[in-house]
């Protein structure tokens, strides 16, 4: 057979079914795209209009409608955008994956700013038939010559033009809901679907229900309510952090996350070099009652909503905090609910571990006093980014709190300033105030303080503290402290002591059934504990671990 050269052609017939079903994991997504279509439509008139392309007079009422029909079982995507000529519905629309938002970057890249166009990949109008049997677009162009043009295609490979009917510049899309749209027909799933993907796009955003009753008030007259926009089309965090306010940083996370409670602190973060991104951190206080933090991080691609909690951009640790990111430079592939894999995208998440790090850090030093105040709140977070990031651990190590039984706050040096010489380099630490207390009245005694460690992050965060600190080591009050209660003077008469272990050994056999176990007697030094039970650090925490691990105690 002779070579042959040619190029790969796709059939649309084998495209479709693709699109549907595969291209995107949520059915909800076509509410996205097609208002993200109708938000570039008005971008894209009113960049033409600046630059004397377009005319469009006193016109600044801008908007997308959203329309439900119940009885007709269709939902209406308005916008008064750029509209199309027929001309281009042939080129953008019927020429699948050809993104006309693309080849509008790309003709004006150079003619000022035209970063908010969303659209990239040239599909997401084809969403539409996740849901709908049937899809029609009706528009007219801006242009002035132009005629209205009526598309419509049923999910199959062919479609149907003609003149269309529309008077106004813009785009109707009606999508025909299908079995596999039957959920979008509830006003609650639209309504919320739009606050999850719209809540920031740069239009306002109306939701109407075309067939609604009409509310009425007691004496039956008819109440017309002023349609509210259902997006925030400036968002705080796009703004100069020097012209928020506190209250607006604290109304912007109410609103954003539903929390009642007030957060902690917050970062606005705003960068536009290398790379472009805005966004807010905030700190949440701990849920009352929970130990764990349930943080949520929501990432956005020029004001779109693109996916919650994506560990490619969020460093884990970070998503036990809740906030917002816009990154318009995001990798996003086709579905947009997933990362290209990039080296971008560490850089993003380095970035965003830095500014968390270097805001403790501010915190730490020209306000101890809110530092100390947010420990409780702040520490297990601090301590989870400890264990999972080293260069978090590097930068804020030093700003790590312990808090002592009295309830004061040291670090490490100086905990170690204070104690260090005594305790060589060990720092005794209590789990449970209330079960070890017997313990810590008799370090107290001895005029030692032990710190509080009662988080389920801190036997991990302690290990790990001494894997990266030779000379330290963490003991628990009620592990081997006998170094500790040592005294000098009296030294136990060996032969005595070798019989008592011996003694109390039988005992400890007798009452465990086992022949194997180890009695080891400390002569204890104090004047209201008569005798206690103790046990070594090590062994304790290996038990703990096997016990974590469903393994079971020790022997
Ligand atoms: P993308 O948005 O990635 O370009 P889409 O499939 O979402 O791809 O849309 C294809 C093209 O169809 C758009 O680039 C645009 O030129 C045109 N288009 C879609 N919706 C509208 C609309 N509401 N108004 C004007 N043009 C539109
Ligand atoms: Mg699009």
């Amino acid at each position: 057979m002779s070579k042959e050269k040619g190029s790969l052609s796709i059939h649309s017939e084998n495209i479709f079914p693709i699109i549907k079903k595969w291209l995107y994991s949520d059915h909800d997504i076509f509410i996205r795209e097609l208002i993200s279509n109708a938000c570039d439509a008005i971008t894209k008139v009113k960049r033409l209009n600046s630059l004397g392309e377009a005319d469009l007079g006193e016109e600044t009422a801008f908007q997308v409608k959203v329309v439900l029909n119940k009885t007709d079982k269709t939902l209406k995507f308005i916008d008064n955008g750029i509209g199309m000529t027929d001309e281009e519905v042939k080129k953008y629309i019927n020429q699948i994956a050809f993104s006309g938002a693309e080849e509008f970057l790309k003709a004006y890249k150079d003619k000022g700013d035209v970063e908010q166009i969303i659209g990239h990949f040239g599909l997401g109008f084809y969403s539409a038939f996740m849901v709908a049997s049937t899809v029609e677009i009706d528009t007219l162009s801006f242009k002035p010559d132009a005629n209205a043009v009526k598309w419509q295609c049923d999910g199959g490979t062919e479609f149907e033009m003609e003149e269309g009917t529309r008077t106004t510049r813009g785009t109707e899309i009606t999508l025909h809901l299908g079995e596999d749209g039957k959920d979008f027909l509830s006003e609650y799933t639209l309504k919320t679907t739009i606050e999850k993907y719209c809540s920031f796009m740069p239009y306002p955003i109306y939701f109407e229900v075309a067939d609604a009753e009409a509310k009425k008030d007691e004496e039956g007259n008819i109440i017309v309510e002023e349609p509210k926009a259902l997006n925030e089309v400036s968002p705080l965090y796009l703004k100069q952090p020097s012209c928020c306010t506190d209250e607006e940083y604290k109304e912007f996370y109410k609103k954003t996350f539903r929390d009642f409670q007030e957060p902690l602190f917050w970062i606005h973060l705003n960068m536009d070099y290398p790379f472009n991104l805005k966004g807010i951190l905030y700190f949440p206080k701990l849920k009352t009652g929970f130990d764990t933090m349930e943080g949520s991080i929501k990432l956005y691609n020029s004001q779109v909503f693109v996916a919650d909690n994506i560990k490619e951009v969020i460093p884990e640790f970070l998503l036990l905090l809740k906030g917002v990111i816009d990154c318009p430079d995001l990798p996003l592939n086709v579905s947009r609910s997933f990362l290209q894999n990039d080296g971008f995208t560490k850089k993003i998440s380095d970035y965003i571990t830095k500014k968390v790090a270097d805001k403790l850090n501010s915190l730490f030093k020209t306000d101890r006093e809110s530092f100390q105040k947010f420990w409780g709140d702040i520490n297990p977070f601090i301590k989870y980014g400890i264990l999972r990031d080293d260069k978090f651990y590097q930068k804020v190590e030093g700003i790590v709190l312990y808090k002592t039984i009295d309830g004061e706050y040291l670090t490490m040096e100086a905990y170690l300033e204070k104690h260090g010489e005594k305790l060589d380099k060990q720092i005794y630490y209590v789990s449970d105030l209330q079960q070890q207390a017997q313990y810590i009245n008799m370090m107290k005694e001895h005029g030692v303080e032990a710190i509080v460690l009662d988080h389920m992050i801190d036997p991990p965060f302690i290990s790990h503290i001494e894997s990266k600190k030779d000379d330290i080591k963490f003991k628990r009050v009620d592990s081997k402290i006998a170094d500790l209660m040592k005294d000098l003077e009296e030294n136990a008469d060996e032969e005595t002591s070798k019989k008592q272990t011996e003694a109390v050994t039988n005992v400890f056999k007798k009452a465990l059934k086992k022949e194997d176990c180890t009695i080891q007697l400390e002569n204890l030094k104090s004047e209201d504990v008569a005798g206690m039970l103790i046990q070594s650090e090590e062994n304790r925490r290996m038990q703990e671990m096997m016990k974590q691990y469903g393994m079971g105690g020790l022997n």
